[in-house]
């Protein structure tokens, strides 16, 4: 099998060899995935996982350079993490991930301290660069090639196991860093994820998430995103198929035809929009118009019906004024998302409108955030509210979070619901009868038909 022919070069009876690993993860569903390929390929070289930083011998933060606001975290929570290193100098610190690719020039002037860099293409020589001499060192060279394909994740166990299909971006929207950070577009073998997908079913785990920054752009030769999702509905075991994000221009009727035809591709979609103004989409060069995005949803929502959307929007963009502000309240108003991620522009260096000037204040961007972000609260508290009375069937992860005695999941169209647990267990597949709502939560009563996980 594709994965099993990595090679165990860590004999585990060496117990003096073994190092621990602390990691701390920043940013999107990818760079958490990322972490759980670092643990599984440093787990593979000696190192163990530890989540106390107070003992560990390398700490990691696994970064995001998405906004400004993301990588001052970081810098805060590094200036903290130094203690352990003024206490026991042998520790190893570092930076991975997409800041580590975005500042690296200047990251080991800037933060002294800091004992290497490393980015997204370069964790493959991790254990190696760990184990030098111990002098501070910085790998970021990108690789076109690199898909990590062979190396097995350490995941968290659960019943959902995000899986990465592809890495980088060839889009260059002209606010974002993700093409300069994470390289151009590349596919993981198709052959790779569907036997990853396999064990993950054997492993118990029940729904997969594909991840990849436009997934829908996946091709591995024939394969192309609809071909992968309908290979994956075919693995037993496995009762769910997400993915996130697709990008609207990548968005074929062949993978509209694929979701609606695939019983466990779940009626659910995450489809960023960015802006309501085509002025402002042609300034982002983000590849479609208003009337084409509205023209998608048309065909998702006649294709899947009831199918939940989501999105992503950024206020502030350099050149938005008030009308192309006032153009995307109405495009979220006419779609009527289930959820939205809302966001102020924050310019970042490498990328194309980092050249333009600012044109809206941060007092305007906050008032812009302020006002779709209650906007979208009220829609979503409408969509749920309409929920009650109907049945859905919530696949269990756990107890809730908030109720003692009470377990909580998520319905095919990815809403999280709470009940009375009466018996079930993470896994399980549950009819529920919702019976109140807010704009976040579904709150129910399990009905008898339970599907053991
Ligand atoms: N690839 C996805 C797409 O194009 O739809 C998005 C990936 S990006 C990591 C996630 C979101 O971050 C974007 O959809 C966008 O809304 C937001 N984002 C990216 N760059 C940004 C910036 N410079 N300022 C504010 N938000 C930004
Ligand atoms: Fe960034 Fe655009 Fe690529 Fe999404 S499609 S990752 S927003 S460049």
């Amino acid at each position: 099998m594709y994965l099993s022919s990595a090679i165990d070069i860590y004999d585990p009876s060496d117990r003096f060899n073994v190092r621990s690993v602390y990691i701390e993860t920043y940013g999107c569903q990818m760079n958490l995935a990322d972490t759980e390929l670092l643990f599984g390929h440093l787990g593979r070289h000696g190192y163990r996982r530890t989540d106390d930083p107070a003992g560990a011998d390398v700490i990691l933060l696994n970064t995001c350079a998405i906004r400004e606001h993301a990588e001052e975290r970081v810098v805060g929570r590094l200036g903290d993490l130094v203690r352990h290193k003024t206490r026991r100098p042998d520790v190893q610190i570092g930076l991975a991930g997409c800041m580590a690719q975005h500042l690296r020039d200047t990251l080991l002037e800037q933060l002294p301290f800091v004992d290497f860099v490393v980015g997204p293409d370069a964790y493959r020589r991790l254990p190696e660069l760990l184990g030098g001499a111990g002098d501070p060192f910085v790998d970021v060279r990108l690789d076109r090639d690199e898909t990590y394909a062979d190396i097995i994740p350490q995941r968290e166990h659960g019943v959902r196991a995000w899986v990465t299909i592809m890495r980088g971006c060839d889009k260059f929207c002209t606010f974002c860093v993700v093409p300069y950070v994470r390289g151009r577009e590349r596919s993981v073998p198709a052959a790779a994820i569907l036997d990853q997908v396999r064990q993950l079913a054997a492993d118990g785990y029940r729904e997969v998430v594909y991840l990849g920054q436009t997934v829908n752009a996946y091709r591995d030769g024939d394969v192309d995103f609809a071909q992968l999702l309908r290979r994956t509905d075919a693995v037993d075991g496995i009762a769910r198929i997400r993915f996130t994000s697709p990008h609207p221009s990548d968005m074929s009727e062949q993978v509209i035809g694929a979701m609606a035809s695939c019983p466990k591709v779940c009626p659910q979609v995450h489809l960023p929009v960015q802006s309501g103004s085509d002025r402002v989409l042609a300034r982002m060069e983000r590849g479609y118009t208003v009337t084409e995005y509205l023209d998608l949803v048309g065909q998702l929502r006649r294709a899947i019906p009831g199918i939940a959307l989501s999105t992503d929007v950024i206020v502030g963009f350099p050149g938005e004024e008030e009308s192309d502000f006032q153009a995307t309240c109405t495009l979220m108003q006419t779609v009527g998302y289930d959820n939205a991620f809302m966001f102020k522009y924050s310019a970042r260096s490498h990328t194309k409108a980092f050249k333009w000037q600012e044109t809206v204040s941060e007092e305007e961007k906050g008032r812009r955030l302020q006002t779709i972000i209650a906007l979208q609260e009220r829609r979503a508290a409408d969509v749920n509210r309409a929920l009650v009375g109907t049945a859905a069937e919530v696949l269990v992860e756990g107890p809730a979070r908030r109720r003692e005695g009470w377990m909580a999941g998520k319905t095919p169209h990815f809403k999280t619901a709470v009940f009375p647990a009466n018996g079930a267990r993470p896994g399980d597949v549950m009819p529920v009868r919702i019976t109140d709502a807010t704009a976040h939560t579904l709150v129910g009563v399990a009905q008898d038909g339970l599907v053991p996980g």
